[in-house]
């Protein structure tokens, strides 16, 4: 994207004279530090602003470090009208849930995303389906907003860097110039990754070694590349939090037997007359574009890591998963 790619942007952020910024369900923190440096900006300039996100009541232990959240607000508080409301991190409306209502009631919209499968649903939409994270996208927005990235705004941005290039794993020319850019404001570049990607309470290491005993690898899959998965249930999480789940993936996608991997995690669901409810995680190594086949299951994401949810039971769930990957 262009410079000029973002001026409808710019404008509808620098003219707008109240803001609401959604994040996305279960939210990462990508999607939380990218709402939240926004808003921080926005404040700055006397703009009153909202953030919010549908679901769960309380954001995760990791993210409540971070600067800004004075600005978050439960769903029932976010303003049912708005001059503009901005998403983040968002591929689909469906990422909104029941605060997709929102953006019927805001003069203006505006996207900002990195998912290469974002359906484009505001009035302006600011996808790079380059960028590493959205936090990057957040950035230069800033930037052209002539808004200064401080040391909470860039602690803000550092953590959604961090968490969506998988600690500088999945990078491009540029990634770490904005690390360093960021940094340089005297954050504390280590401290934060570890709080946001190494701090699990001791009941997280039996949790990892009942799904891990039980991961399943088909190899006649994918082409013969082979799919590993495992499959999280409500038991083994027990009086764990939910966001202790999601680190399951990045041991299991390290199997070098396969080139797809996948964790399926069933959700606390209070209506379970269909089945269960799940939340499956995909990632792949290079060949297969999991963004694909998630979108074909419902879901959505980018080429190496994408997700969807659905219900039923896990049988099912896994020869559906086998016969879209082939
Ligand atoms: P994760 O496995 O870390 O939850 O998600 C990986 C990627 O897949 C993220 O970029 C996320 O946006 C996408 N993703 C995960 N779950 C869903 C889902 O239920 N629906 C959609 N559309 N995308 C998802
Ligand atoms: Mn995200
Ligand atoms: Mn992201």
């Amino acid at each position: 994207l262009s410079d000029a790619d973002l001026a409808p942007a710019i404008d509808a952020l620098t003219s707008a004279s109240s803001v609401t910024v959604l994040c996305h369900l279960q939210p990462d923190a990508d999607t939380i530090g990218s709402g939240l440096a926004l808003a921080i900006a926005l404040d700055r300039r006397n703009v009153p602003v909202q953030v919010s996100f549908a679901e769960p009541a309380i954001l995760p232990d990791s993210l409540q470090t971070l600067p800004g959240g004075d600005f978050l607000v439960a769903p029932d508080e976010v303003a049912d009208e708005v001059d503009l409301l901005v998403t983040v991190d968002c591929g689909s409306v469906g990422r909104l849930g029941r605060l997709r209502d929102r953006l019927d009631g805001a003069r203006r919209t505006v996207v900002v995303d990195h998912h290469r499968s974002n359906t484009c649903f505001g009035e302006i939409n600011v996808v790079d389906a380059a960028a590493e994270s959205t936090a990057s996208v957040i950035a230069r927005l800033l930037d052209l907003m002539g808004a200064e990235i401080d040391k909470d705004v860039a602690h803000c941005l550092y953590a959604g860097l961090v968490t969506d290039t998988g600690s500088f794993r999945w990078v491009r020319p540029g990634t770490h110039a904005l690390a360093e850019r960021l940094l340089e404001t005297g954050i504390d570049g280590g401290r934060i990754a570890r709080a946001l990607l190494d701090t699990h309470p001791f009941g997280w290491l039996p949790m990892l070694s009942r799904v891990l005993g039980s991961a399943e690898l088909v190899q006649e899959c994918a082409q013969g590349r082979g799919l590993v998965y495992a499959v999280v249930e409500r038991s083994d999480v027990g009086d764990l939090r939910s966001e202790e789940v999601e680190s399951v993936i990045d041991i299991v996608r390290t199997t070098s037997d396969a080139e797809v991997a996948a964790v399926f995690k069933e959700m606390p669901d209070g209506d379970a007359t269909d089945g269960p409810l799940w939340s499956v995680s995909l990632r792949s190594k290079d060949s297969v574009d999991v963004s694909a086949v998630a979108a074909q299951l419902g879901g959505g994401g980018h080429r190496f890591a994408a997700g969807y949810t659905t219900r039923g039971p896990i049988a099912e769930l896994v020869s559906a998963l086998t016969d879209a990957l082939d």
